[in-house]
């Protein structure tokens, strides 16, 4: 359904900075868009979508200091929402994987959580039901950024 970008990020991302504060983390989102926006989305399934992104930013992040950043903005009629984490970063060789199922970069690393590797194939399945996609840039020791890329329109 046709949804107003604007106030839906707003709701969304305030949930979500209440959960992270709540766990001592700190998390800002900023709405960098030039104007009003009309998306095509499942507002439940888009939600799972960022709910799998600053959950694995949780679990990977540092226990004390982890900051998540959202930033929202449209590039050629395209949302994006970039969600930046500051913590331990990917390893290169495992970036091109990290959408595969069942994939864990650093088993031995991730050995202490519970973890299948579903969960960011479920948020590009998702991305891509939407006609987009997710995107990942990554560096060992300074965080992760996950951008998810979806088609938009500007309303009239
Ligand atoms: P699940 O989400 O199914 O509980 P998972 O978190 O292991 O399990 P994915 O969410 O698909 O699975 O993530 C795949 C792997 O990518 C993780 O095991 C982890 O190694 C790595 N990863 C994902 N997000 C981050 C992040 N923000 N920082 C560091 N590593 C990450
Ligand atoms: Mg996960």
């Amino acid at each position: 359904a046709p949804v107003s970008i604007r106030p839906f990020l707003r709701d969304m991302m305030e949930e979500f900075r209440l959960d992270l504060e709540e766990r001592g983390a700190l998390f800002r989102y900023e709405d960098a868009l030039d104007r009003e926006y009309t998306v095509d989305l499942d507002p439940k399934r888009f939600h799972q979508i960022l709910r799998n992104l600053i959950g694995n930013a949780v679990k990977y992040g540092p226990k004390q200091g982890l900051a998540v950043r959202v930033k929202a903005y449209v590039i050629e009629e395209n949302l994006r929402l970039a969600v930046k984490d500051n913590g331990q970063g990917i390893p290169a060789k495992d970036l091109p994987h990290l959408f595969e199922r069942f994939y864990r970069a650093d088993p031995e690393r991730t050995k202490d959580f519970s973890s299948t590797g579903l969960g960011l194939a479920i948020a590009q399945e998702l991305a891509q039901a939407h006609g987009g996609k997710i995107t990942v840039a990554s560096e060992i020791n300074a965080g992760s950024c996950f951008t998810v890329s979806i088609p938009c329109r500007a309303q009239a």
